[in-house]
């Protein structure tokens, strides 16, 4: 059984655990140690019983968390040569942490836990996201893109469960009060997905499997919830209130894949 939960989702920091048996990572860490491990704990899991953390790529709100955690809880770090890098970069990778390398052409096991890394189009050195599964059902993650692609649809097609980008309303971010350079940054082709661009992307899934869909990493100034579910619903064809939400605060409860 691959059962799944989100601790937080938005700029202001992203982390979900999966969870295969005895085996849990999280993808991203974006949130400081204590917070972490104050929602792991809300969540009903003992911060001592990560496995690994999944990085996306060395953007704050995705890593800032993942090294202090890692040292702090014995966990291994998985990350692309280009994340690394950058990270190191920043004098944000601790020594003594275990790291191994992903290749984003390349699945591996955690554990009982199978990942398919996947690369993405992102302002950043060398993203990858992952779709994570049981050997059973799979769980595709997916934020931080900056328009998609047919290899992104085709690793995310035949997944039972989505966690997918609506980062923001193309309307709300042009008419917002963000500056210039900034709107062009998300809007553009290594910057975010809109609800638009989500709605798309979803039809052009083979959705045939999907049991779980998630509107996640949303602007909290360049978007709506009511927006992203109705987007992502259009192209489920299903009401609105089927779809998830994954939020800041809260992230989402419990899910089984
Ligand atoms: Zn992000
Ligand atoms: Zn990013």
């Amino acid at each position: 059984m691959l059962r799944f939960a989100s601790l937080a989702s938005g700029s202001g920091g992203n982390c979900l655990i999966a969870e295969v048996a005895k085996t849990r990572v999280l993808i991203d860490c974006g949130l400081k140690l204590t917070e972490t491990e104050r929602r792991l704990e809300r969540l009903g899991v003992a911060p001592g019983g990560i496995t690994a953390i999944l990085v996306t790529h060395e953007h704050g709100d995705h890593a800032h968390g993942v090294f202090d955690f890692a040292a702090a809880h014995g966990v291994t770090v998985y990350l692309t040569f280009g994340t690394l890098g950058a990270m190191r970069q920043e004098g944000k990778v601790l020594d003594g942490v275990r790291t191994v390398q992903v290749d984003g052409r390349q699945s591996f096991a955690v554990g009982d836990v199978q990942v398919h890394p996947f690369t993405v189009p992102h302002d950043s050195r060398e993203p990858v996201q992952y779709v994570v599964s049981d050997g059973a059902s799979r769980l595709g993650v997916l934020t931080d893109i900056g328009a998609s692609t047919r290899h992104v649809e085709s690793c995310l097609s035949r997944c039972d469960a989505l966690v997918l980008e609506c980062n923001h309303d193309l309307d709300m971010l042009w008419a917002g009060g963000y500056p210039k350079w900034l709107k062009q940054r998300i809007a553009g082709p290594f910057g975010h997905l809109d609800n638009g661009g989500a709605e798309r992307l979803l039809a052009a899934l083979d959705r045939s499997r999907l049991r779980h869909v998630i509107a996640a990493h949303l602007s909290q100034q360049n978007n709506r919830p009511q927006l992203a579910r109705a987007a992502l619903a259009r192209a489920m064809g299903c009401e609105e209130s089927w779809i998830g939400l994954a939020t800041q605060d809260e992230g989402f409860g419990w899910r089984e894949a």
